[in-house]
Order: structure tokens, then sequence, then C-alpha cells
């Protein structure tokens, strides 16, 4: 006979090891600018809270992977193991050298650096002899084009066809120097400011790289190669808590990943992302969608299939609907996040701040 405190731990333990099926787990790819508090703020994160997130991933059996790695699971026909997790830096500043690569090192972390390589030695930018040392200990290097434009700003006067010709020129120019420089260099690109288009997505897929965005959510199965979410961890997302929610988030369970062009102009200013969802038992009723004017309105289509509209216009610049979703029994979350974009209504672009 076993107790009831043996009965109750059985039933307990049952219900929280049984809530999230194999299927379903993603990995995590976070995002960081600089460690270290003499930077903007908006794109930085301090010593102390970078080596918490470390402590915890290590502390807490996570397995940090490689950005080769990580491909080849999102890519395989295999499960996902959970507690998977990627480490990325964007435009390659010295913080990352000085404040660290030491905590990353230690622990033996694998990371990438995506790297503008017009601004390689740079003030305030890595130089090349630096990436080299870490590329020796872990650092994969990877392209941020190479002046970090606007990719989607066509020049007054610019065709259709220059500007994308453009576009493929940033890449690469950017490749070709970080191959001569670090060798032979993984076919990754991370989009300036997070920013893409239908057109840019298709050249990134012919040109045969993966793409990452700044749209935050957790990678699954489904997620498109050309436009990875990653969550960013700078400003004021940067505490245990907040790391924690993220890191254990699981992709939504949707039936199709969609792929929208983020860009929207009048009269769509309050566009539209469908949600399909998997046959499955999922509490969809506590589905939530966030947008720039707060919860968006959710419209249920069909048993599977939502639709989340802003209540309010996107506002002018970059702005991003947050879906998630509460895990069966857990304290986990879904997550999937949309990117838009909006010009200026008279088709100028905004400045960026
Ligand atoms: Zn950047």
């Amino acid at each position: 006979m076993i107790s009831a405190i043996q009965y109750l731990r059985l039933v307990l333990f049952l219900l929280f090891t049984a809530t999230v099926s194999a299927e379903e787990f993603g990995t995590v790819i976070l995002q960081y600018h600089h460690v270290d508090t003499s930077t903007p703020a908006i794109t930085s994160i301090s010593i102390d809270d970078f080596r918490s997130h470390l402590d915890y991933l290590s502390e807490n059996d996570y397995y940090v992977q490689t950005a080769r790695e990580l491909i080849s699971t999102l890519s395989s026909d295999n499960e996902i193991p959970d507690k998977r997790v990627s480490i990325t830096f964007d435009d390659a500043y010295k913080s990352i050298y000085t404040n660290a690569y030491p905590l990353l090192k230690q622990k033996r972390f694998p990371f990438t650096i995506f790297v503008t390589t017009d601004l390689i030695g740079r003030r305030h930018y890595l130089s090349a002899d630096q990436l080299r040392e870490m590329q020796q200990h872990g650092a994969t290097i990877a392209n941020h084009t190479h002046s970090h434009t606007h990719l989607l700003r066509m020049k007054t006067a610019e065709s259709n066809d220059a500007w994308l010709l453009r576009v493929k020129a940033e890449i690469e120019q950017a490749q070709a120097i970080l191959e001569s420089e670090f060798g032979e260099t993984p076919r990754l690109l991370a989009y300036p400011y997070g920013e893409y288009n239908q057109q840019v997505l298709d050249l990134v897929g012919q040109m045969g790289f993966v793409g990452f965005g700044q749209q935050s959510g957790a990678a699954g199965k489904g997620s498109s190669l050309l436009v990875l979410p990653r969550f960013p961890l700078s400003g004021i997302y940067t505490d245990l808590n907040s790391f924690r929610l993220k890191i254990r988030t699981l992709p939504m369970p949707l039936h199709v990943f969609p792929v929208l062009d983020p860009q929207v102009s009048e009269p769509t200013s309050q566009p539209t992302l469908s949600l399909q969802f998997k046959q499955g038992n999922f509490r969809l009723h506590q589905l939530s969608c966030y947008g720039p004017g707060g919860l968006t309105d959710l419209r249920q289509l069909s048993a599977t299939e939502f639709i989340a509209r802003s209540k309010v216009p996107v506002p002018v610049g970059r702005s991003r609907y947050n879906c998630t979703m509460p895990v069966n029994n857990s304290d986990r979350f879904y997550w999937f996040s949309q990117l838009w974009i909006r010009k200026n209504d008279d088709g100028t672009w905004y400045p960026e701040l």
C-alpha cells in the first residue's frame, strides 16, 4: 500500500510530467547586443544580469547549442529535446569580448556573433583579432550585412531590381569579408533592425542563407528558416524572471506557421494575423495577443482558427503582435510573434530612434 502522501506525489508527478508531449518542444534563441551599463540601455544588459542568465542555464541543465546544431535540430526529422537554447549577439560590440566572452568561456557555452563587416575594428566594435580569438573558443562568426543598412529602404529613384541587387550585394560583400578573415563561414544572416519583407526573404532563401529576425517566440519544426524568432534580452527585459519565462516557452502549436510580409500600408494599418492551430487539447480559450494598443481583438473562425487584429492602427515604425497561450497543467507558455513595419503615410521612412 502506498500512503496518501505518496499517492499525491505520484499524481502530481504524472500531472506535471505528462503535460507537454515531446513533439511540442522547441528551441529558444537569445539575442543580446551590449553587455555593459555605459552603453544605450535599450540594447544593453548588465554584466550581473548576463551572468545570472548563464548561471540559470547551467544550474537548470540547459544545453546551449551552436548555430550549426540549432539548424540541424530544426531541420531534422527527430523531435527537439527540451531545454535547448542558442546564444546570439548582434553588431559585434567590444563588450562581447571584454564582458561576455570571459563568462561564456568559463561555462564553455558556444555563441554566435552577427558581424557588420564594415564596422570591424572601429571604435566600440570588435577587432578581427578579437573575433578570431573568440572563434577559437566557441564563437560562430556570422553575417549582419556589410553596412547595417535598413534593407527595405529604397534610395530615391532606385528601381525595384536595383534595390534588390543592392540588398544582395550587402549580404554577399559581408560574406566574402567574413570568409577571407575567418575562414569557412556558415550562411547565417541576422536582418539589421530585424527588418525584412517577402522579397528579402525570397532573396535570402535563393542565396542559401538561414535568416534570424527580432520577433520573439520559441522556434519549432514549423518555423521558417528564413526568419527565425529570437528573444531580445536588453533594456527592461533582462531580469531573471523575464528570462526564465522566455527560455521556457514553446512554439505555438500551429498547423501552419504564418510567414507574413510585415509591411503594412493604409488602409490595412490594423493588419490581421491568422492563427491555425493543430488539433489537440490546447487551452485555446486562453490565447491572447497583444499589439500596440494592448490586447488585440481575437475572432474565432472555427474550432482551431483565430484571427488577431489590433484595436488601433499600428504606429509608424516597427511594432509586433505577441501571442501567448498557457500550456496545460504547467506554468509555461506557447509564444508566437509577428512583426509589422509601417512607413510614414506620405511614403517616406521613419527616423531610427
Ligand atoms: Zn544590428
